[in-house]
């Protein structure tokens, strides 16, 4: 399938979905079926308005833009939140999942060809953590 497709997330199935910040910077890929969509009503997510999918470190690769991401941490500083010097935008952020494992939370906004039902948006209360 081309990827200039542009396909409903969740997928029934891993693809690798390409993706990256506003100018074009920041690139990365990910394979992943997209299919735990989320966003969160925490003071900055909120703000973000972003819609989120964790993805294993190992399914995740960086392929530019490393020198243009800049870090934000917050609350419990877990997540290390990384924004685009150049335009701002924050594709993806990195961290670590409650047994300590390496993961990186994709912004689906960021996705080429990718369509988001919102109906299938979890909504993490994290406000209240
Ligand atoms: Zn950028």
């Amino acid at each position: 399938m081309p990827d200039t497709d542009t396909r409903t997330a969740p997928f029934t199935e891993a693809e690798t979905v390409h993706g990256g910040c506003h100018c074009g910077a920041v690139r990365f890929e990910a394979v992943t079926a997209l299919d735990s969509l989320g966003d969160c009503n925490c003071s900055r997510c909120a703000r973000l308005g972003w819609v989120m999918q964790s993805v294993p470190a190992r399914d995740f690769r960086l392929i530019s833009g490393a020198e243009a991401l800049t870090p934000y941490r917050f609350n419990t500083e877990r997540i290390e939140h990384l924004f685009c010097a150049v335009c701002g935008i924050e594709s993806f952020a990195r961290g670590t999942d409650a047994e300590g494992q390496a993961l990186y939370m994709v912004n689906v906004n960021c996705l080429e060809g990718v369509e988001i039902d919102r109906g299938r948006i979890h909504h993490w209360d994290g406000r209240s953590l």
